[in-house]
């Protein structure tokens, strides 16, 4: 019998979680496609203030050779007019010239940073540095350049959600080594700090924040600017402008290139169309039903499980499966030894060490699947 060949765009958690699923399975042949050489452990990126980031990397080729698929390393643009060629092809053409043709293919693309400046400011960071270079190499830079005769150096933190959140606690200690009066402003539009989140997450944090004397600037939009000038307004308050050593922007993200929708089962809806043999998983996908979109790893893992499993009934001649993940729970770290999360339900909130230890945990979990220890639970 002829294999039939499943090709995996995107080796983060959903392209991964699906990649290795699918190639034990005897029936299937699988390439993964990424632009990387090895896949980036996101969810504990802000550690890099201590990690080297190399010990967040994982070796693509080596990661194909132990779970027994082929691994193409190639950046590939996708848009909605390459997509409908893709499907009518059958076909994934590589950077290279190459062409992979496929029975299943799978979109895992992610997601990118918001983009909020149009051009690259020098002194001004983004996630996208961060995953580059690592967040210690940024730091060190940041505090050994720009303007040095501000007292107290100022460092902007633009965007409150959780990944900024992370950062900024585990960047205050080593800003405040270097400089102990240094003046850290955290600013976000919105009036609550991770809206949709219970509302003792919000108290926490801002018990935190005050405690590590962040300045905590709710409603509060940035213009834009450069490091004599960062413009900021509060609500529709006059704008006003302050110079800074350092500006992080943490604006969110978005799916990346344009998010993909499919129907409950994962499979990719274009120009009405249902095409059964092409799905999408990850933050790049968003799936119709009850299933959770949120853009975090452990919806991106379910929805590349799902989608593998219904690649495998595919082969079978069975129904798919509808995604129906509710998330289990929902933690960040607030800096070494602190946390807030909640377990279960929403309403059983977790702080500190627990929530902490509760964190590093879900960190882990990813790792461990990576050396074939798969510790999620099938059924959800
Ligand atoms: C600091 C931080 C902390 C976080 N903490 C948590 C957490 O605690 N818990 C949680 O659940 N989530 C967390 N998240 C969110 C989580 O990282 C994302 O939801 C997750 O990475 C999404 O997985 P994905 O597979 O969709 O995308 P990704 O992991 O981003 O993978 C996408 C892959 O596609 C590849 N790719 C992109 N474009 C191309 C192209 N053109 N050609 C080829 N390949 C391409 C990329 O190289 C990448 O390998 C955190 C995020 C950040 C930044």
């Amino acid at each position: 019998m002829s294999k039939k060949s499943v090709v995996v765009l995107g080796g983060g958690y959903a392209g991964l979680s699906s990649a290795i699923r699918l190639a034990q399975n005897e029936r299937l042949t699988v390439h993964l496609v990424d632009q990387a050489p090895f896949f980036l452990n996101t969810i504990r990126l802000h550690k890099t203030i201590m990690l080297d980031l190399d010990a967040l990397r994982v070796d693509h080729a080596s990661l194909a050779r132990k779970h027994g698929y082929e691994f193409h390393q190639s950046a590939i643009d996708l848009d909605r007019g390459l997509l409908r060629k893709w499907a009518d092809d059958s076909s994934l053409p590589l950077e290279s010239g190459e062409r992979l043709d496929f029975d299943f293919l799978v979109l895992a693309l992610g997601g990118r940073s918001i983009p909020i400046m149009r051009d690259e400011t020098p002194g001004f960071v983004t996630l996208e540095h961060i995953k580059q270079r690592g967040a210690r190499l940024v730091l060190e830079e940041m505090l050994s350049s720009g303007p040095n005769d501000a007292d107290p150096a100022r460092f902007v933190f633009v965007g409150a959600g959780a990944t900024a959140l992370q950062f900024v606690f585990e960047l205050e200690p080593r800003i405040r080594a270097h400089n102990a009066n240094a003046e850290i402003i955290l600013v976000d539009i919105a009036d609550q700090l991770l809206p949709g989140t219970p509302r003792p997450f919000h108290d926490y944090a801002v018990r935190m924040l005050k405690r590590s004397r962040i300045d905590y600037r709710p409603g509060t939009r940035f213009l834009g600017g450069d490091l004599s000038a960062v413009k900021l307004q509060q609500g529709d308050q006059p704008s006003y402008t302050l110079s800074a050593k350092g500006v992080f922007l943490f604006p969110g993200v978005h799916a990346h290139p344009f998010a993909i929708q499919t129907n409950v089962y994962g499979q990719l809806l274009l120009n009405e169309k249902t095409h059964e043999n092409i799905y999408a998983a990850g933050d790049c996908a968003r799936f119709d039903g009850p299933g959770t979109n949120a853009q975090t790893a452990q919806a991106a893992v379910r929805k590349g499980r799902r989608v593998a499993t219904n690649i495998e009934r595919a082969v079978e001649g069975k129904a798919p499966q509808r995604y129906t993940f509710k998330e289990l729970g929902y933690f960040v770290s607030l800096g070494p030894w602190d946390g807030m999360g909640w377990l279960l339900v929403d309403f059983n909130v977790l702080t500190g060490v627990a929530a902490f230890a509760v964190k590093e945990a879900i960190e882990l979990q990813f790792g461990l699947f990576l050396e074939g220890v798969d510790t999620y639970i099938e059924f959800l």
